[in-house]
């Protein structure tokens, strides 16, 4: 294997491509897309090489594009994936979604003992700069990409 990453059209003639997912996370960001019901062809590239990140996941899904929330869904699990849409064996568009600074109703707060878990209020979490990059509105719990989890 080289360490160019595969053109997508030696893939697939129509699709998506998501590129630089963090190694070893594609597994998470595949489940996420709950594409199972829908039974499209799917490869999974897991620890290919790369220049900025040493080794990257790729995930190649046949004929089917993500909607917005899935985008926001692929880029909280995987910060520096880029969402490509292949169309006649070519990337057509290249998606970088941009996180909003509060999401609400789409992530769990991680931790137990939050009112998130015992009351009935919407669920917000605060994206912030740093190593913890989310924050719980209400506890103000601070956890990473790895911890997400969504409702
Ligand atoms: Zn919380």
């Amino acid at each position: 294997m080289t360490s160019t990453t595969p053109k997508s059209g030696q893939i697939m003639e129509t699709g998506t491509m998501i590129d630089h997912i963090a190694f070893w996370q594609a597994p998470k960001v595949l489940e996420t897309l709950k594409l199972q019901a829908l039974g499209k062809p799917v490869a999974m590239l897991l620890g290919h090489p790369s220049s900025r990140y040493q080794k990257k996941d790729l995930l190649f899904i046949d004929n089917w594009e993500p909607d917005s929330v899935t985008e926001l869904k692929v880029v909280l699990l995987a910060p520096y994936a880029t969402i490509n849409l292949i169309r006649d064996f070519q990337i057509e568009k290249k998606i970088k979604p941009q996180l909003p600074d509060i999401v609400e109703e789409l992530m769990l707060c991680p931790n137990p003992r939050c009112i998130t878990h015992s009351e009935e209020v919407p669920h917000k979490i605060r994206t912030v700069e740093g190593r913890l990059p989310f924050e719980c509105y209400y506890c103000e719990f601070r956890y990473s990409h790895d911890q997400v989890k969504f409702l």
